[in-house]
C-alpha cells in the first residue's frame, strides 16, 4: 500500500498519511484524518483548555508545529512530537 496525500480541512495544506497509519485506522475502524498534524495538535491542545498557542517550526527537523511555549521567550529547544519522542527514546534521563 502506498502513502496517500490528504488536504487539511483547516489550513488547506497537503499532508501525508503513511500506509501503516492508514492500515491501522482501517483496522481500528477510525476515520481518516482530515487535519494536518499541526492542526490536529492545535485542536488537541485547545481541547485541553490551553489558550496561548504558537505556531512555530521544530528546531530539529523544521516541521510546522504548534506549541504552548512562546518561541520568543522560551530558551529550551522546541521540538515536534516526533523529535521529542526520539529525543526521550535516545536520552535515558530517567535511568530506567
Ligand atoms: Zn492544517
Ligand atoms: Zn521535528
Amino acid at each position: 500500500m502506498a502513502d496517500t496525500t490528504h488536504v487539511c480541512a483547516s489550513c488547506g495544506q497537503k499532508f501525508l498519511v503513511i500506509s501503516q497509519e492508514e492500515e491501522f485506522l482501517k483496522k481500528m475502524n477510525l476515520p481518516m484524518p482530515t487535519l494536518c498534524p499541526s492542526d490536529r495538535q492545535l485542536r488537541r491542545l485547545r481541547g485541553r483548555g490551553e489558550r496561548k498557542l504558537f505556531r512555530t517550526t521544530c528546531q530539529q527537523c523544521g516541521a510546522a508545529m504548534v506549541t504552548t511555549y512562546d518561541p520568543a521567550t522560551v530558551s529550551a529547544k522546541i521540538l515536534c512530537q516526533t523529535c521529542y519522542r526520539q529525543y526521550y527514546d535516545t536520552t535515558d534521563i530517567l535511568q530506567k
